[in-house]
C-alpha cells in the first residue's frame, strides 16, 4: 500500500448510508449487550444477491436464501438504523458490526488490502493496521461457528420459519 496515503478513515458517511451491513450473530449478540434491544429491533435480512465478495452464510428464511443485515431507519433509503445523521458518527460504535470495524478492508495473505466493492470517495490506509488485522482474525474464526449453526438450520429449515425463528434457535445456541 501506498505509505503517502491519509491514514484514517474520512468519516463521509458513505459506508453507513447507502449498503445492508452484513451482521452475523456475534454482531448481533454485541449489539443487543452494548445498546439493551432486543436483536428482532435492529436485525433484518435481504435476498442473497447472485454474487457477492462477503462470505457470510445465506440462511434459509421464509423458503429463500438470505443475509441478515442491519435494520435501515425508517424511509431514509439505505441509512444504517444507527447512524446519527446530526454528528455523521455511529451511534452504537463500541458494539459496531465486524464489516464496520474492518471496511473497507479484507485480509489477503496476512496483508490488509481493499475490498472490491469498496465505496470509500478516497484512498486511505489504517494507521493502526494491526487492529484491523486482529479483527479480521477474529470475524474468520466467528464465521466458521456462524456458518455451522447455520448449515444445522438450513438443513432443517421449512417454507415457514421466519428471522423470528431463525433468531430464537441460533441465538441459543452460545
Ligand atoms: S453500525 Fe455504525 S458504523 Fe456500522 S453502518 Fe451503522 S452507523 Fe455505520
Ligand atoms: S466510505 Fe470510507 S471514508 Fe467514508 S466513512 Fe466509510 S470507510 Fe470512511
Amino acid at each position: 500500500m501506498n505509505s503517502n496515503l491519509p491514514t484514517a478513515c474520512m468519516r463521509c458517511g458513505r459506508c453507513c448510508t447507502s449498503f445492508g451491513v452484513c451482521i452475523t450473530l456475534f454482531d448481533i449478540k454485541r449489539i443487543a449487550e452494548g445498546t439493551g434491544l432486543k436483536p428482532i429491533e435492529f436485525v433484518t435480512f435481504t435476498p442473497e444477491p447472485p454474487e457477492r465478495e462477503r462470505t457470510e452464510p445465506a440462511i434459509l428464511l421464509e423458503g429463500k436464501y438470505s443475509l441478515l443485515i442491519l435494520k435501515w431507519k425508517p424511509k431514509k433509503g439505505r441509512v444504517c438504523k444507527f447512524y446519527d445523521e446530526n454528528s455523521g458518527l455511529c451511534s452504537i460504535y463500541n458494539s459496531r458490526p465486524t464489516l464496520c470495524r474492518t471496511y473497507p478492508f479484507k485480509l489477503k495473505n496476512n496483508r490488509l488490502v481493499d475490498v472490491k466493492s469498496r465505496a470509500c470517495p478516497v484512498l486511505w490506509i489504517p494507521e493502526e493496521a494491526k487492529q484491523y488485522i486482529t479483527d479480521l482474525e477474529t470475524y474468520k474464526k466467528e464465521l466458521k461457528k456462524y456458518k455451522k449453526i447455520v448449515d444445522f438450520w438450513n438443513s432443517n429449515a421449512t417454507e415457514k420459519d421466519t428471522l423470528e425463528d431463525f433468531l430464537r434457535f441460533a441465538l441459543n445456541k452460545y
